[in-house]
């Protein structure tokens, strides 16, 4: 039997940051997952000649140059910008909220004539004090009519509960732009790597050193690897494998819809949200808009999110983090801590919500720490 290393749970961003960086250590890394690709969220594929993200859209984007220049390393970027726009009942808006939206929900044309006008919908609403709810604290920030068009539904959607259930420190700040700008992100660098984010995944993986097997939950031998690895790398659920003794996170789950049409570009944009309470899903993409409208003639790849409640068994895209959530979390992370043959990463281990670049610099973050300390 070859002996490893490390055993990495989970060949997502993070699993497969620590494999590459291990392995270029010399380190021997036995990587399982227990889905039959690699990849983890951000797993792309071809259908029709397009990329389409099968966990629904993912823009890179970062201000860091190193993580930039890292991630470069294994794929080309083009040069996309992320620009979404919002469906309200077939109104077409721009997000994020600028120029372009504040003109076309009331004409005005000028920085001041926009500013006036959300100052005169807060204090029409007379919210006086701390905001209580989310629906409170957003007609604070930005007034009713956004509110109510481009936030209300959408966010109801998302989280399955009313805006006035919704603590206020959902939205703390809402990014709001004086400028004729739509670019959704303020980093930059920003793009999608040009023939999808698979090939990122497994060129990190594609080292003698390292051997990956798919379709392997580690809970179905859990106490084999325990016994069999020195060091186990965790990118599941940290509730899970701690058997949920102390209780359940919570979690937000999603279910995707794709379709392939017979039609060369179905709306004329990457990602529309649709805002409404009434429309089950909260966003289409069309993922040929992601490489500028490659692909096959007339035909076009979409994908409708829908959001759905979490339950044991499905897969966990968000975590919550309120703050029972992120309390119970610290009990996991204790317990956590004191296992000395377990590292627990990523957006499962670590229960955050990471992007991608941010999962990339904590686990070179945590390479950095396991190698230094001379293990
Ligand atoms: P994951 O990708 O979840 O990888 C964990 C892997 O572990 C999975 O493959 C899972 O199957 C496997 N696993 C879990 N338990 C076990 C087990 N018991 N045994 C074996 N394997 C197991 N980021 C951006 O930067 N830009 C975006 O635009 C963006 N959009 C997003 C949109 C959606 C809908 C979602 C859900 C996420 C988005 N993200 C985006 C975040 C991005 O997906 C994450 O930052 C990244 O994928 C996290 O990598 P990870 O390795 O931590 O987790």
């Amino acid at each position: 039997n070859e002996k490893f290393d490390y055993l990495i749970v989970g060949a997502g961003l993070f699993g497969a940051v620590f494999a590459h960086e291990a392995a270029l250590k010399g380190k021997k890394v036995k990587v399982i997952e227990k889905r039959d690709h690699i990849a983890g969220n951000i797993y792309t594929k071809e259908v029709a000649g397009i990329q389409v993200h099968q966990y629904g859209a993912h823009i890179f984007h970062t201000s860091d140059r190193a993580i930039w220049n890292y991630v470069n390393q294994f794929a080309e970027f083009n040069r996309y910008t992320n620009t979404p726009v919002a469906n309200y009942h077939g109104e077409m808006y721009n997000l994020p909220f600028n120029m372009n939206t504040f003109n076309k929900l009331w004409g005005v044309r000028t920085p001041q004539e926009a500013a006036q006008k959300i100052q005169e919908q807060r204090d029409a609403a007379k919210i006086s004090g701390q905001p209580r709810n989310l629906e409170e604290q957003a007609i604070t920030l930005i007034g009713t009519d956004i509110y109510e068009k481009l936030i209300k539904g959408y966010t109801e959607k998302q989280w399955g509960q009313k805006a006035t259930e919704l603590p206020a420190f959902i939205i703390r700040r809402l990014p709001v732009r004086y400028t004729y700008d739509n670019n959704y992100f303020n980093d930059t660098y920003q793009g999608i790597p040009i023939g999808g984010y698979t090939q990122i995944v497994a060129k990190m993986l594609d080292h003698p050193n390292i051997d990956v097997e798919t379709n392997m939950d580690f809970f179905a031998r859990k106490a084999e690897y325990l016994a069999d690895y020195p060091k186990v790398v965790f990118t599941g659920m940290i509730d899970q494998f701690f058997d949920y003794q102390l209780g359940e996170l919570a979690y937000r789950s999603l279910r995707f819809e794709t379709e392939t049409l017979p039609v060369d570009n179905y709306q004329g944009n990457a990602v529309i949200n649709y805002t409404d309470a009434e429309t089950p899903f909260t966003r289409i993409i069309e993922h040929k808009h992601f490489e500028f409208g490659k692909g096959d003639d007339n035909q076009t790849v979409i994908t409708k999110e829908y959001p759905v409640d979490w339950k044991r068994g499905d897969e966990p895209y968000y975590p919550v983090n309120n703050q029972t959530n992120n309390n119970l979390y610290k009990q996991y992370a204790k317990l956590g801590a004191k296992q000395d043959q377990i590292i627990f990463g990523g957006r499962l281990g670590q229960y955050r919500y990471y992007d991608m670049h941010q999962v990339i610099h904590a686990a070179l973050v945590t390479v950095k720490a396991e190698f230094e300390s001379g293990k």
